[in-house]
């Protein structure tokens, strides 16, 4: 399908004066990472510590008494840390773990609320050079079973509410120690013998710590993937992911020091360590932190009321603000807004083009999974985008399209997208998954699992996951252009489309659809959807079946969890759904 960009191609609403980046093609084709490297101070002689380039690094300049982030509670609190404190509170709780025997290489979970305390265990688990993982606070006790039990965690750290929520399986891990308890907000609890007391503790610590000096290569992060497509596995990152993240936050984020930045990802997904964490703080620059969830017009109220410049979401959240109105941004002032940008899931057109419409800016869509640790892909703010795709190439990133023995297709043909190894926020392995990492490199490229194409002028555009792509007649259908499709009818507020078994043609094409405030399903609108669909699309790509739900099924990062889709329509086992969200 061609998508109908050049009608659309405009500059951005309100660019920045300067974006970092000034010509994508002359720092593509000079870039070196050992320029990057050369910002980051403690690389210098092959030492790497996130924690140290995110925090204590700007102690040493004028940046020690900006505010690191302005947190604002569910129940309206507002606290402010800047680096200084920040610091200092991270040195006490890597003295804490200190004294409980936490040592380098120690495997440390975080299952808390989005709250200050997340940020402060965060990065006091790196200093010690432990490994921290972090869960989202809205999973179930087998998910966090599960993770515990793979990585073999030693320690936790959680809240009297969560704990409680999954007291059931905690006698199950003999590998883990400890859990410290964060009572943030005051109310009895009971500890019992493994538990640590995190405000006594705390209040007790020492407010200076000498940062492991951990090697470039050491493990810092552990991520468990989103479960799109199975069972979630366990990435693994050493320290030295900060030079990507540092380097894709200025160049693909566009962010600068005087900055105000939202990033709307919960700390349980990459996305919300990597660019809610290391990427902005990495270049100094105030974080909006909010412990609630979506909810549009509070959204929007947060963009108004600390002045917003630069903002990071995800396309659920974008289809969702679209559903909630045109006119609702308006009653907001978000003229503080200058770049904003979109990852997870493939951005439709019909978003990018709404949020021209609606706010005067468009979504910048960017490409990467947990195992790339940053951006690889991005659309640039110098430079026009074109709606529906992932962008081009992040200066210092090989990416190409391969066929099925590995080999570059030329532009314009689907394959598999893949990168060269070597860039510095690639994943080291996955955690017991030894085999199953090795198996994810092929004739010297990493295989993404994802497939695209690029076309003439090197602009990727995504097809679908590898195992999604739906083959009917013997054409292949990529889920995402029919989705597309689907949503620029105006009752749709999302479609999710698979691939139904079929004995003549292998599969036809499905699609599930959730329609929008006002609209009521009915055979008419199903009829109606199909003509529309029929006129953008060919035929073998037209959903033969439209099913109405209220809502699609999606993981806890929002993501369209199409594997779900399939399972259920044909009554098959769901398999992993720890990350599905409520
Ligand atoms: P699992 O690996 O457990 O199935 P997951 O792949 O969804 O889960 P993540 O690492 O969070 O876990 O997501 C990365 C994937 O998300 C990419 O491989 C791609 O399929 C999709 N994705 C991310 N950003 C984009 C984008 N801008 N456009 C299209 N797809 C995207
Ligand atoms: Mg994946």
């Amino acid at each position: 399908m061609k998508l109908e960009y050049e009608e659309l191609l405009k500059d951005v609403g309100k660019m920045s004066p300067k974006p970092n980046m000034l010509d994508y093609g002359d720092i593509y084709q000079n870039f070196d990472w050992k320029e990057i490297e050369g910002q980051l101070k403690s690389l210098d002689d092959g030492k790497a510590n996130m924690a140290y380039e995110c925090i204590d690094k700007h102690l040493e300049t004028e940046l020690k008494d900006k505010l690191a982030f302005i947190w604002e509670g569910l129940d309206g609190a507002i606290e402010k840390y800047t680096f200084a404190r920040f610091s200092e509170e991270t040195n006490k709780f890597a003295n804490l773990l200190k004294k409980h025997g936490i040592k380098k290489g120690d495997r440390v979970f975080v299952f808390l609320e989005r709250v200050p305390e997340l940020y402060v265990v965060f990065f006091g688990v790196l200093k010690i050079g432990a490994i921290i993982g972090p869960l989202f606070s809205a999973f179930g006790p087998e998910a966090v079973k599960d993770r515990l039990e793979d990585s073999g965690a030693k320690l936790l750290i959680t809240s009297p509410n969560l704990k409680r929520k999954v007291k059931s399986i905690l006698h199950e891990l003999p590998d883990l120690h400890h859990l410290v308890i964060v009572n943030k907000r005051g109310g009895p609890v009971e500890y019992e013998d493994k538990d640590i007391c995190y405000e006594k503790e705390m209040a007790e610590a020492s407010t200076s710590f000498e940062i492991e000096p951990t090697n470039r290569e050491d493990y810092s992060v552990m991520h468990y993937t989103s479960g799109t497509t199975g069972k979630p596995k366990g990435v693994v990152h050493a320290h030295q992911a900060i030079i990507g993240q540092y380097a894709t936050a200025k160049y693909a984020l566009d962010l600068k020091e005087d900055d105000i930045y939202w990033c709307t990802a919960d700390p349980g997904w990459v996305t919300g360590t990597s660019y809610g964490m290391f990427g902005p703080w990495s270049n100094g620059v105030t974080q909006i932190l909010y412990e609630g969830g979506f909810n549009a017009s509070k959204w929007y109220q947060i963009i108004q009321d600390y002045k917003v410049t630069a903002w990071y979401t995800a396309p659920t959240a974008i289809r969702m603000l679209m559903k909630a109105g045109d006119e609702l941004p308006g009653q907001y002032d978000l003229s503080r807004l200058r770049h904003i940008c979109s990852v997870g899931e493939p951005l439709n057109p019909e978003a990018v083009v709404w949020g021209e419409k609606a706010m005067g800016l468009a979504f910048h869509d960017n490409w990467w999974q947990t195992e790339t640790g940053a951006i690889m892909i991005a659309n640039y703010a110098i430079q026009n985008i074109r709606p529906g795709s992932m962008g081009r190439p992040f200066p210092g990133i090989q990416a190409d399209i391969l066929d099925d023995q590995y080999n570059p297709v030329p532009a314009g043909e689907e394959g598999q997208l893949a990168l060269k190894p070597g860039w510095p926020s690639m994943f080291r392995t996955y955690w017991n998954r030894e085999d199953y990492y090795n198996s994810r490199f092929k004739n010297d490229w990493y295989i993404t699992g994802d497939k695209a194409y690029k076309d003439e002028d090197g602009y990727f555009w995504f097809v679908g996951r590898a195992d999604d792509v739906i083959n009917t007649a013997g054409h292949l259908v990529g889920p995402f252009e029919v989705e597309s499709v689907l949503i620029q009818h105006p009752a749709v507020a999302e479609a999710g489309v698979i691939g139904k078994p079929d004995p003549i043609v292998m599969e036809v094409v499905k699609a599930f659809v959730s329609l929008k405030e006002g609209y009521v399903q009915s055979e008419q609108l199903r009829r109606e959807i199909r003509v529309f669909v029929k006129k953008k699309l060919a035929g073998w790509a037209c959903p033969r079946e439209i099913d109405f739900l209220d809502s699609l099924p999606k993981t806890r990062s929002g993501k369209i969890m199409r594997r779900l889709l399939k399972s259920r329509d044909l009554g098959l086992p769901d398999g992993d759904i720890s990350t599905l969200e409520d």
